[in-house]
């Protein structure tokens, strides 16, 4: 049982992107490097994929990157947490989902996983498009917002949240899933983990090998801030805050 499991390298969480003044793009590429990292909902994908082989459910963990050389780091940062090898597609290109999904399809080709474990949504694009993208593309089943994933008799069984409570699918193999914030709780990286990482095989392979089509199909036409927020009221007493809500927010 392989899974393989996909890593974006995007900008961290903790980073509070501005948009550029003229709205061409967002100010990431300047001067300090802004701090990258492992995208949040894939470590939770790695986390999950880890556990499975931990618990004999799963042989080998493979993760894989499409990006520029740099996400080398993230895959780093994936087999310190307990993936057996690592896969860079090379590309210095702007990626989009369909893009990449199509280049993930050439490595599922290549390594024949029963499994592929993505996140729900790399937070840079917020695109949540990747993974389902690549079902199609390899005409197998996607399950979406994984809350629990669990490999039974030949199967993936993957519950998720609905508005009226939880649904389990039953999957036929190979499946991909996406993880969710409530998949697992991603472990903690240690220095000597990081250090075994580094004698962890990855091998680099450049897009163009695969000869699928990773060209930019869309165009952002703008970036602008959110508006500013209103400042807040602070008001006396109880009973002018709910006079307030009466009869200036009416929400009462
Ligand atoms: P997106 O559709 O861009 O929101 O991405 C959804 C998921 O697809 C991510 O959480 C990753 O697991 C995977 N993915 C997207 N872009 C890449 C990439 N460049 N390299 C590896 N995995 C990716």
């Amino acid at each position: 049982m392989k899974v393989l499991v996909a890593v974006k390298r995007v900008v961290d969480y903790n980073v509070k992107v501005h948009a550029l003044a003229d709205g061409s793009g967002l100010d990431v590429d300047g001067k300090p490097a802004v701090r990258r990292s492992l995208n949040p909902f894939d470590e939770i994908a790695v986390e999950a994929s880890v556990h499975l082989k931990e618990t004999g459910a799963a042989d080998e963990v493979v993760a894989v990157s499409v990006g520029e050389a740099k996400a080398v780091d993230t895959l780093r940062v994936a087999l310190a947490m307990g993936a057996d090898r690592g896969i860079l597609v090379h590309t210095d290109a702007k990626t989009e989902p369909l893009g990449v999904a199509r280049l993930l399809k050439a490595v599922v080709d290549r390594e024949k996983p029963d499994l592929v474990a993505v996140g729900k949504q790399a937070i840079d694009d917020d695109a949540g498009q990747t993974g389902a993208m690549l079902a199609a593309l390899m005409d197998a089943p996607f399950g979406a917002n994984a809350n629990s994933v669990e490999l039974k008799d030949g199967a993936l069984y993957v519950s998720s949240q609905t508005v009226d409570g939880t649904e389990l699918r039953k999957l036929s193999l190979p499946a991909v899933f996406a993880a969710d914030l409530r998949l697992a709780e991603p472990r903690y990286v240690t220095l000597p983990s990081m250090m075994k990482a580094r004698r962890k095989p990855v091998e680099t392979i450049e897009a163009e090998t695969f000869g699928a089509d990773f060209a930019p199909q869309l165009k952002i036409t703008r970036y602008d801030a959110p508006p500013a927020r209103k400042a807040g009221v602070m008001v006396g007493s109880v009973a002018e805050l709910v006079e307030k809500l009466r009869c200036e927010a009416k929400v009462l």
